[in-house]
């Protein structure tokens, strides 16, 4: 039960090869680069029927997984090669890029960095980030320097620090940062922001979105909210997390991508109406949950996201008479943790099943 995209919208994008297609027409208002087999991009949005726990609320998911490299971050790597381009920054097979992600970034950049004329990746990745990624960084060729999940932004050790120690000292380097770069914001706003309108035909209630640069709920919040009155906005993160005060605090959980020790600066508070701490346990038993009931293989901050959600969805007035959409974005792919979130003595090692999962789990070993 997928809402389609309109037909004529559905083709743009770029993927590793510029494989021209028979639709040329398709492609009109896109600039050279972006024609391709197009998959970047122009996510699904379908409908969690079995996780909605309330018959008249409407629960829609938009699929970022699907996206090549598995995550939301191959649009912003996009962007932000583009960006480079169009500045004349990149030398052509002598770039460096150096990056501090928490590994989404790290793998889009690296999926689109030899076609786009670069040389090298180096990813700064904290040690909360699972040796399944690290595997997968490792395989596409990316240098890679483990930080402390600890360090302060504002530390010597920070990913950020050393990052730009880096990216000074070696010759023909460019700092990637996530966290401060307008692309991050642009290209929600000017792209997953209008897929969203004509997907939903204008018509939204509430959206949930994990935060951890803040890039894609300041982009689609602000472009929505500007068109869709009433709109509600609702930034997920991690039990522990600073983002939303920004307090300092030795912050400690196990989901990866979202939440972090500080306020990014590029998140833009206004947008938000509401914050929801979710903790790992009951993000991990949801994304198993949405991988089981609904068949969507999406990875734990698609679970945090969900279960803020159905959070949120007690909230609501039981008698309405209008039936609210609500749509959550699905971030990134379970196939990055088959070591963690897809293996059930990780979870039961670490108490991340709740009741119902760990009662299943149970009957189904026996
Ligand atoms: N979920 C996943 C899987 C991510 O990779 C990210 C980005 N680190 C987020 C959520 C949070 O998105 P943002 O950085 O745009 O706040």
């Amino acid at each position: 039960d997928s809402l389609e995209f309109p037909r004529e919208k559905r083709q743009k994008g770029l993927f590793l090869q510029h494989i021209r297609t028979t639709q040329e027409h398709d492609y009109q208002d896109r600039t050279p680069s972006y024609h391709g087999c197009c998959t970047i991009g122009n996510t699904p949005i379908i409908r969690l029927n079995n996780t909605s726990n309330r018959a008249q609320i409407e629960l829609l998911a938009k699929t970022e997984f699907s996206n090549p490299g598995g995550s939301i971050k191959d649009r912003v790597a996009q962007r932000v090669l583009d960006n480079l381009k169009a500045a004349n920054k990149i030398k052509d097979s002598v770039t460096t890029l150096v990056i501090p992600s928490s590994g989404n970034l790290v793998i889009s950049l690296a999926l689109l960095a030899p076609q786009n004329g670069c040389y090298k990746v180096i990813g700064l990745i904290p040690e909360r980030t699972s040796e399944d990624r690290i595997h997968l960084l490792k395989s596409l060729g990316v240098e890679i320097v483990r930080t402390l999940i600890e360090a302060h932004a504002d530390s010597a050790e920070s990913q950020f620090s050393i990052a730009k120690k880096i990216a000074t000292d070696l010759p023909d380097a460019i700092l990637v940062d996530e966290f401060a770069d307008g692309a991050n914001v642009q290209v929600h706003s000017q792209e997953t922001a209008e897929e969203i309108l004509i997907q939903c035909e204008g018509r939204l209630d509430v959206l949930v979105v994990g935060v951890e640069t803040g890039g894609t709920i300041t982009g689609i919040a602000r472009t929505l909210k500007a068109r869709i009155p009433g709109l509600k906005v609702v930034g997920v993160e991690p039990e522990h997390s600073s983002v939303q005060d920004g307090v300092s605090r030795a912050g400690a959980w196990k989901v990866e991508d979202i939440g972090g020790n500080f306020t990014p600066s590029i998140l833009d508070k206004s947008l938000i109406d509401e914050w929801i701490q979710v903790s790992d346990q009951d993000s991990y038993s949801t994304a198993r949950q949405l991988i089981r009931e609904e068949g969507i293989f999406c990875g734990p901050s698609s679970g945090s996201v969900v279960a803020a959600a159905l959070r949120y969805i007690q909230t609501l007035p039981k008698d309405g008479n209008q039936k609210p959409r609500i749509l959550t974005i699905l971030n990134d792919t379970a196939r990055n943790y088959s070591s963690t979130l897809l293996s059930d003595d990780w979870l039961l090692e670490h108490d991340l099943m709740d009741e119902t999962m760990a009662k299943s789990v149970a009957y189904h070993r026996h």
